[in-house]
């Protein structure tokens, strides 16, 4: 069998096995077409998000802006296949994931994607480490790999020192970091923060976006909300949400 054959072969193996939707949309990351998401209120529906599309090519840089209760969150959680739309399509890396079933979009999820909140979620029983190596345990990686890619991740956004560490003996933008690390030891094609600098200074927050912005600089796709317009206005677009639609 000749080596065409084979990649064919294990390609259709993966197809099958991994993303069994259809494939559009290859060359954008992100393609979102008549995108809704409706929350049942009693008799009601809230509409969080309204007929919104997107489309989002590798590298981008984008944020998010609008007043509370827009559908930023929304927005961000539908891309980061945490939840999925009421209506519309959603295609991440060629891969139709509205339809897909729940450990499908898990799995996708782990493979693509990178979330960092303003609330960093750390777990506090477990050291810097140990938080960042969370995502590798899905993957089937030796511990001396799983090692290795914590070390670099580590390296990249200044953590090497606090490796040991426990979250409550750390500031909040070393917590921050340490979310930012665990987003991206998996190498997500997509990074997604929501508001990462809300509950730091100043200071802080700036050195928070210019490891973000390095990031970017080294080809990583970054959505990001924020309230922020000055950091808004160093992305490379701007979307502006208001009532679930985008302006
Ligand atoms: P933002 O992040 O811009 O503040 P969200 O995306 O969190 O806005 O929320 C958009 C709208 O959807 C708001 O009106 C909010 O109350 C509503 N919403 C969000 N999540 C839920 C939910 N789980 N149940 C009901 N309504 C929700
Ligand atoms: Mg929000």
């Amino acid at each position: 069998m000749n080596s065409g054959t084979a990649q064919l072969n294990q390609e259709t193996i993966r197809e099958e096995t991994i993303t069994p939707a259809s494939r559009e949309h290859s060359d954008t990351l992100v393609h979102l077409s008549g995108v809704s998401r409706t929350y049942p209120m009693g008799q009601a529906e809230v509409t969080a998000l309204h007929a919104v599309s997107l489309t989002v090519m590798p590298g981008e840089y984008i944020a998010i802006t609008g007043t509370s209760g827009s559908g930023k969150s929304t927005l961000l959680q539908i891309i980061g296949c945490l939840d999925r739309p009421t209506q519309g399509h959603y295609t991440l890396s060629g891969t139709r994931v509205d339809a897909l079933s729940d450990a499908d979009l898990s799995h996708i999820r782990n493979a693509q994607v990178g979330f960092v909140f303003q609330a960093f979620h750390l777990l506090p029983q477990l050291s810097v480490r140990e938080n960042i190596e969370l995502p590798l345990l899905y993957r089937k990686l030796t511990r001396q790999q799983r090692s290795r890619k914590v070390q670099a991740v580590m390296n990249k956004v200044g953590l090497a020192k606090r490796e040991a560490h426990k979250p409550y003996e750390l500031s909040g933008g070393e917590r921050q970091r340490v979310a930012i690390a665990r987003a991206l030891v998996g190498d997500p094609s997509l990074l997604l923060a929501d508001e990462p600098t809300g509950n730091l200074d100043q200071k802080t927050g700036d050195e928070i976006m210019q490891t973000i912005e390095g990031l970017n600089r080294e080809g990583v796709t970054v959505l990001m909300v924020t309230h922020d317009l000055v950091r808004a206005s160093r992305a490379t677009r701007v979307i502006d949400m208001k009532d679930g639609q985008i302006l």
